[in-house]
This record gives structure tokens, sequence and C-alpha cells, in this order.
């Protein structure tokens, strides 16, 4: 295939992240200490205020996905004893230590100085980081951040992530790093996320003009890179989610759609869709294209907000530096139970005038995949807009069976066809 074509602000995306694999695998020359952390509850401001580079497995994971290397490490890992329903970004992390735990840049990943997991939601987050334990046997901070299984956080599960913050995560940090806290230095990340979040939400929310501006899952995980690794809380990423709205707001003064992988502007966009769970990476591209060859545009997404619900509203607050750590945390989309879940996946039917929810079910993440077929029928019920099933895997490439995606996605549009036909017949 040829080379992708990229938005600019992709270009900015990719120079940032690139830009932390060079200080990761520098780390032991520059003398900075390195954490492995999750996306979902990432505490990536407070990391800055010691100096520490944040390295994210899950990323990583997805990069090898993307350069085709993921299938290699997925079958070294089941080799060596983890079974096929294991959630495949581990597998693709163990199997890449078995082969030199080589960067993206292509040099070693040094060993983390901190294991720091205060994951949302997901289990498989902390069996994840006791295998990283048991290989690295570096200090492992753990923030427990409660599930929001009634729907809501209450004061007594923030000031519990606060206790944490102060008593465990706090103290270990500095000890890793020899850095004394300095609060105001958080409060002034907070305040730098905060202005990102601002344009980030702008950005998201352009989905509602017709045609839309952007595609908010595709062109999406592109959109959330820099804050949800570890710009969030730097000039950096201020920087560049202004360059974003800026581009954004261009192609709406044009009427135009996003630019696809091959160059041209996606203007014709007949179907709207709400997408629920995470893409698959190691055809990414092949997938992308099955949408935009049918017309049909992604307007919201439910994986865009894995790093922080920002959209209803959270943003964080320089006035409250740790409870605002702790409300982020609780807020993700992964710690959010399944009847919040339906109400989001439906406000965003509606919000955004979309023509139904496609569900992209990963085989091997059941953060995700638990209760999906549910969530389908009860936002199908409330919104009178058709759902679908489609099944892939993250980064294992022997789930992503082409034609069978192709096939669903094209019943699908003449489901939402003959819905509309019939809407028309009886008006
Ligand atoms: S199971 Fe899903 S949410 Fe959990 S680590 Fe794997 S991909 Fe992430």
């Amino acid at each position: 295939m040829s080379e992708i074509a990229k938005e600019p602000s992709m270009l900015l995306q990719k120079e940032l992240i690139a830009r932390n694999y060079d200080a990761i695998t520098s780390s032991r020359e520059t003398g900075r200490k390195v954490s492995s952390t999750f996306v979902p509850g990432n505490l990536n401001e407070l990391l800055m205020c010691f100096g520490i580079i944040n390295n994210l497995p899950e990323i990583n994971a997805v990069q090898n996905g993307m350069r085709k290397l993921s299938g290699d490490y997925i079958i070294d890992a089941e080799k060596s004893g983890h079974s096929e329903d294991v959630c495949t970004y581990v597998k693709a992390d163990i199997g890449m230590m078995g082969r030199g735990n080589i960067a993206p840049n292509g040099k070693p990943f040094p060993a983390p100085d901190v294991l720091l997991l205060s994951y949302t939601g997901c289990y498989t987050f902390m069996k994840w980081f006791e295998l990283l334990r048991a290989e690295y046997k570096c200090p492992t901070l753990m923030l427990h951040v409660p599930y929001e299984g009634d729907g809501h956080s209450t004061q007594n599960m923030r000031d519990y992530i606060v206790k944490q913050l102060k008593e465990v995560i706090i103290p270990g940090l500095e000890q890793v790093s020899g850095v004394k806290f300095d609060i105001d230095l958080l409060r002034q990340y907070l305040r730098n996320s905060a202005k990102a979040e601002d344009d980030l939400v702008w950005v998201l929310e352009q989905g509602k003009h017709k045609p839309s501006p952007i595609d908010a899952y595709f062109g999406g995980v592109y959109y959330i890179g820099p804050i949800f690794t570890a710009f969030r809380g730097t000039t950096d990423a201020i920087d560049y989610y202004r360059a974003l709205r800026t581009e954004v707001l261009g192609r709406i003064d044009n009427h135009q759609g996003p630019v696809t992988p091959e160059g041209t502007n996606f203007n014709d966009q007949k179907y709207r869709l709400v997408v629920e769970g995470p893409p698959n990476w190691t055809s990414f591209r092949e997938f992308w294209k099955m949408f935009y060859d049918e017309g049909a545009i992604v307007v919201a997404s439910s994986y865009t907000k894995v790093g922080g619900m920002y959209d209803l509203g959270f943003r964080h607050d320089p006035d409250h530096p740790l409870e605002s750590l702790a409300d982020y945390c609780l807020g993700c989309y992964t710690n959010r139970n399944l009847p919040t879940r339906v109400d989001i996946l439906a406000k965003y039917i509606e919000e955004y005038q979309a023509d139904g929810l496609l569900i992209n079910s990963i085989k091997s993440c059941n953060s995700f995949s638990a209760g999906q077929l549910m969530i389908m029928k009860e936002v199908e019920k409330r919104t009178g807009k058709p759902g679908a099933f489609i099944e892939t895997d993250l980064v294992d490439p022997r789930y992503f069976s082409a034609a069978n995606v192709k096939n669903r996605l094209e019943s699908y549009f003449q489901m939402i066809e003959q819905k509309r036909q019939g809407s028309s017949r009886a008006a």
C-alpha cells in the first residue's frame, strides 16, 4: 500500500510520540527515571512533577500492531504459556520483551524504575503489572480506583484516592526520583491540561457538523494521542490542540470532511455512525477504508474517551489538584458501569444525529466487550436507530477477518438505508 496521507496535526502528533520514545530510550544517558503506567487513569502531570518519563505498554502494543510486529510477539507469549484468551496487548508486550524489547525508534527500552498502577476499570492491568514486576523487580505503586458500580462516584471514593496519593503514591515517587513534591508545579501542569482539554472537546464535538470535519474513531485515535499519553500537562499539548482546532475549523469553513489515508477530503458522507469499542490496529488502514469507501463517517466514539471523559464536563482543576486527579481516574470510560455506558452512547446518537451504533467487539478485551450486546439492544430501543456488531481484535492479526467485517458492514449500511426508506414512506 502507498504511504498513508496524514492531516498536518497527525504529523505533529507523530513527532510528539517519537520524541517521548527518544526520551525513554535515552533515559540511562540523561539520568531521568522511567515509569511504566497505563492510559486510563494515568497520572502524567504528577509524574512530570518528579521529572519521571511516562512509558505506556498499551501504546507500545498499538505501535507494534500497526507495524505488523505484534502477531509474532503474541505467538511467542502463547508458546510460553499465556492463554489464547489473554488480552493481546499483554501478550504483545510480553512477546516483545523476549525479542530484545525494542522501541519503535529501534533502540531498546530501559527497564522501568517504577511501575505506577493507577488503572481504572480493567482487572487485566493488575495481572499485567504482576508479570512486569516479576520481570523487572522494580518498585510498584498501586493507586486503587474504586469502580463506579452505582453509576456515580462518591465523596468517600474521592477521599480514598486522595489519601492514597498523599500517603503512598507521592512519597513513593519522591523516593524513586529523589525529587521533593511541589504542589504548585502540579497546579501549573493541571492548568495546562485544562487548556488542552478544552480544545480537544471542541474538536470532538465538531462531529455534529454535516459533513463532519472529523472522523471521531479512525481520525480520533490520532487526536487523542498527545493527551492520553505523555503530553497532558505540557505546553506541547496546548500547542498541539490549538493547531488541531485551527485545522478542523478550516475544514468546517470549507464544508470539508476529514482527509482519508488516500489524501482526499471525505465530503460525501452517507452514513453517520457512533462506534463503541477499540479499533483493530493490525489492519487499521484496511478497516478504515471499509468505512469511507461506503460513505460511512464516525461522528462519535467511546474509544476516544478511555483516557478521560472531558466531553461530559470534567477538567483537571489546579485549585483542587489531588481531588481533580481522583475525579479524573474515577470518570474514565472503562470505570463506568454498563447502564452509564448505554446513557452515554444513546446521548451520542441523539446529539450527533447518528444513523446508528456500531460495536467493534474485541475478542480479548473483557473490559469493553462484557455486556456489549445488552448495550446495543438498549441503545436501539431508546433511540430507534439500528445497531450492528462486528468482531475483531486489538493487535492479533489472526482475528481480523477482512471479508467477514466487510460483509457485515455492507449489510449494516443496507439496513440503515432500508430504515430510512421505511421512515420516509411512513412520513
Ligand atoms: S483487557 Fe482491554 S482494557 Fe484491559 S488492558 Fe486489555 S485492552 Fe486494555
